[in-house]
């Protein structure tokens, strides 16, 4: 299973040019697709999910153009819209049943089977009777998840699944991700938020303003901030002076002052120790730094 984009424009009517010559590959395994809001995720996926022509550009699923091929490709495509919503009056078994229907599964027993394994998959077998926008905010949200594993896509396709999810759910949800992640399935998730990007991501890709800056694994992004990442303590007047001129990724509060973190380009003086990055600490330092240089380039 691959997926290969090549030159892929989207610019809306408006003139906003969402997508900037995007050349991006997807083998099997889980993706992360990780860029502050407005920075073209959804008219990516939009387009993956054949749900939008690009304006511009080509997209091949196994060597399958999208634009000619666009009804088996959809077959294949399981997603999780960011803005998911469901036919109030229906069980949560019986939106299952009927997403079922809709992904082409006309066989009714194995598609109840189907319903109830993925109801427990995803931990929703217990309220499978209860009325589906009675459902939690995560209940709901895992109840997306189902919807797009129905039909056995070879493709999964998410966005921004996580927002608005308290911790435990976040977690939950992650897990249930990760738990797909076979050898014939693509999955692809767009977040803004960097704790969503773990490391069961086989790759990730950045993108700012439409431009894609980054493309590798979180490992590789995570080694591009070593030696950039250091940790001091501070008393309150040093707090002000290094708030003024470092990008300051945690602030703890401390009996002297302040036990802070930032990345830098420099090294920053104040006792300063340098400490191993995490893919947060990396986030910032391409985005802030790398991407502050380059666009001045
Ligand atoms: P993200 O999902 O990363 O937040 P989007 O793909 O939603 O990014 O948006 C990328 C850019 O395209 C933004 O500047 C947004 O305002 C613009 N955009 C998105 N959808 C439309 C639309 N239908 N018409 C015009 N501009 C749009």
């Amino acid at each position: 299973m691959k997926i290969e984009i090549k030159g892929l424009n989207q610019i809306y009517p408006n003139g906003n040019h969402a997508l900037k010559n995007i050349n991006l590959d997807f083998s099997t395994g889980m993706f992360g697709l990780l860029g502050p809001n407005g920075a073209g995720k959804s008219s990516l996926m939009r387009i993956l999910v054949t749900l939008m022509k690009p304006t511009g550009g080509t997209v091949l699923v196994d060597g399958m153009d999208l634009q000619k091929h666009r009804a088996e490709i959809r077959s294949m495509i399981g997603y999780l819209p960011q803005d998911f919503r469901f036919f109030s009056s229906l069980k949560t078994w019986e939106f299952l049943d009927y997403s079922g229907s809709l992904a082409g599964m006309t066989n009714r027993r194995s598609r109840l089977a189907e319903v109830d394994r993925l109801l427990d998959q995803v931990g929703l077998l217990e309220v499978r009777d209860r009325q589906a926008n009675r459902l939690s905010g995560g209940m709901k949200r895992r109840l997306g998840i189902a919807q797009a594993l129905i039909g056995n896509p070879r493709i999964i396709i998410v966005d921004e699944p996580t927002t608005g999810l308290d911790p435990d759910e976040r977690i939950r949800f992650r897990n249930i991700l990760s738990q797909l992640s076979r050898n014939d399935v693509i999955i692809i998730l767009s977040t803004h938020i960097v704790g969503d990007i773990s490391s069961t991501c086989h790759g990730m890709a950045l993108l700012n303003r439409g431009e894609l800056v980054f493309s590798g694994s979180p490992g590789e992004l995570v080694k591009s901030a070593e030696g950039h990442v250091f940790r001091m303590l501070l008393d309150h007047q040093e707090y002000d002076i290094i708030k003024e001129k470092y990008n300051i990724i945690s602030t703890v509060p401390v009996d002297t002052g302040w036990d802070v973190q930032v990345v830098s380009d420099e090294f920053p003086g104040f006792r300063a120790e340098e400490i191993t990055p995490n893919i947060e600490h990396a986030y910032v330092y391409y985005m802030e730094h790398k991407l502050k240089a380059y666009i001045i380039d």
